[in-house]
């Protein structure tokens, strides 16, 4: 099987995943990779579990889209976008998850209340400001937003996590949300307490130094 048509497969398999661990309700939420001189993403208004490898999306890094394909996610600007601020990122997942979602309308980035929050590359979760789907304005501050972190919630919308490939990028996702609904809950509570920024420095580093996904 070519690379191409296996990151196809593994775009799909993450689709269906994102969908069933319950981080994109409905249709909404999307998935790509970098691929050759643009990106592989997923089709817009199509269930994630009816997808073929044809189906997924060639995009190229101007935006251009070749005839004969379905037509690429309505928010693919910020992918493109994502990628070209992040040459050391190869892949991408965006979900209106709820906790997450419920926060960014809020207006209310991730502090350092908890240290896995270093888990994004940094002391919070920014949240970018609001702009239209699928324009240039939100992809710029898309962009903004994910230059020095892997993790940003989008006001009044969802969130998206970055990664090195896609199962990283999920499990990204998968972590935002989990801290969002705890961070949530401390909300309920009163004032959290932020952990000073040398603690999430050290945090930080051991991320870098063991792998997002390890086990700390
Ligand atoms: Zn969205």
């Amino acid at each position: 099987m070519s690379d191409e048509k296996q990151l196809r497969k593994e775009i799909i398999k993450t689709a269906v995943t994102m969908s069933q661990r319950g981080l994109s309700p409905g249709r909404s939420g999307n998935v790509s990779a970098r691929y050759d001189t643009g990106m592989l993403i997923t089709p817009t208004g199509m269930a994630y579990d009816q997808l073929k490898p044809s189906d997924i999306v060639f995009v190229d890094s101007d935006g251009g889209v070749m005839g004969g394909q379905k037509k690429p996610s309505s928010e693919w600007h910020f992918h493109l976008a994502a990628y070209a601020a992040r040459p050391d990122r190869n892949a991408l997942v965006h979900t209106h998850s709820m906790h997450a979602t419920v926060l960014a309308c809020a207006h209310e980035p991730i502090p350092a209340f908890h240290y896995m929050v270093a888990v994004a590359g940094g002391s919070d979760i920014p949240c970018v400001p609001y702009a239209t789907f699928g324009t240039a304005e939100l992809a710029a501050h898309v962009a903004n937003g994910l230059k020095d972190r892997d993790a940003c919630l989008m006001a009044n919308h969802g969130q998206i996590a970055l990664g090195e490939n896609l199962a990283q990028a999920l499990e990204l996702a998968f972590e935002v949300e989990t801290l969002a609904g705890q961070y949530f809950k401390v909300l309920l509570l009163g004032a959290a307490h932020i952990l000073p920024d040398a603690e999430m420095e050290l945090m930080i580093e051991k991320f870098k130094a063991y792998g997002q996904r390890a086990n700390l």
